[in-house]
């Protein structure tokens, strides 16, 4: 079901007609608040009411015009200027495909640069890793742009096979990391095929993370997972090497595991929370859905209760 899922999220039939059923719209709600940057901003400010951070992003991905892309990108700065304004304790997390990165490296690396620079130096810009065939060249700019600036993140993958590697390298030059399972349908050859393996993986490098190595070199860890086993582990693993709860970070996306990102926050581990907002949502909804089976169920009931 993962893989038909997954399949489904790439159509371009499914993605201009779906959108347009009540039932899909009602089970989206679940996992945004609204497709208006004030939805996510209304609800940032009630999640920082709580002591949980957030993460907003605009949904799209795969834009092949330039006055898409570069419209993203003023629509990105004004959502910087509206946290600064509102003195949210929120960031901002992108794809480089929604900055252009299909059309050419430069005009994506300097859409880039402009966000990076509107950044606050105490926050973090952050950019989401996609499709394996991204990785590469997500990381490329995102060194580029780490050589120049403190305040970029980027996102890893513990499916593949070659994160290890690749998290070696960045822990390195001292990067912001957010440590997710990954989201995509990738080929055995690359990834691990396995659920299993993939929670194993991830544990490992999430210790890599939190090494003393990575933490002498003033990396910024951010375990995004909603796997409760495994941020259980995270947590055993972490006070048994003397880190403080401030210095342990958990991103989850909103409207999942609330209870838990409650607990965490109370708790004093840092908890930022990531709002997806936008009109552009099926291909990001397919991959909520491909995550949990019971999502699909949900979508079902909506559907028969329409
Ligand atoms: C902050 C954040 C940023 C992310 N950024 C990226 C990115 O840039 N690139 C990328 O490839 N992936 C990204 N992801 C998605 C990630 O790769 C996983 O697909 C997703 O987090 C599900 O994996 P999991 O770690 O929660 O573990 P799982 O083992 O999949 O889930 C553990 C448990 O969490 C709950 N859960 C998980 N997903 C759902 C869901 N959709 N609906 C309801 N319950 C659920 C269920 O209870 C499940 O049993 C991001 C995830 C987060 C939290």
């Amino acid at each position: 079901m993962r893989r038909s899922l997954l399949k489904a999220s790439q159509s371009q039939w499914l993605r201009e007609h779906a959108p347009r059923y009540g039932f899909m719209r009602r089970t989206v709600t679940r996992f945004m608040p609204g497709e208006n940057v004030e939805d996510a901003l209304a609800a940032a400010q009630t999640l920082a009411s709580n002591g949980i951070g957030t993460v907003l992003t605009h949904l799209g991905e795969n834009i092949t015009d330039r006055a898409e892309a570069q419209e993203v990108t003023r629509h990105y700065l004004d959502v910087l200027d509206r946290i600064r304004a509102a003195n949210l304790p929120a960031e901002v997390s992108l794809k480089l495909t929604q900055l252009g990165l299909d059309l050419d490296n430069e005009f994506c690396y300097s859409n880039l640069v402009a966000l990076i620079e509107h950044t606050p130096a105490e926050k973090t810009l952050w950019i989401d890793i996609e499709q394996s065939p991204y990785v590469d060249v997500t990381l490329q700019l995102y060194r580029r742009a780490r050589k120049a600036y403190a305040n970029v993140g980027v996102c890893v993958q513990a499916y593949l096979f070659r994160t290890e590697k690749d998290l070696d390298a960045l822990i390195s030059i001292g990067a912001s990391v957010r440590l997710v399972k990954g989201a995509y349908n990738e080929p055995a050859e690359i990834a691990f095929p396995l659920k299993w393996d993939v929670d194993e993986n991830y544990l490992h490098l999430a210790q890599r993370l939190l090494s003393p190595e990575s933490r002498k070199m003033r990396v910024r860890a951010a375990m995004a997972t909603h796997d409760r086993a495994l941020i259980k582990k995270i947590v055993e693993w972490s006070a048994s090497q003397g880190i403080v709860k401030a210095n342990l970070e958990f991103q989850m996306l909103y409207g999942i595991q609330r209870a838990e990102q409650i607990r965490l926050a109370r708790e004093g581990y840092r908890c930022n929370v990531l709002i997806s907002y936008g009109s552009f949502w099926f291909p990001w909804f397919m991959r909520r859905l491909a995550e949990r089976p019971a999502n699909v169920l949900f979508l079902a009931r909506n559907f028969f209760s329409s």
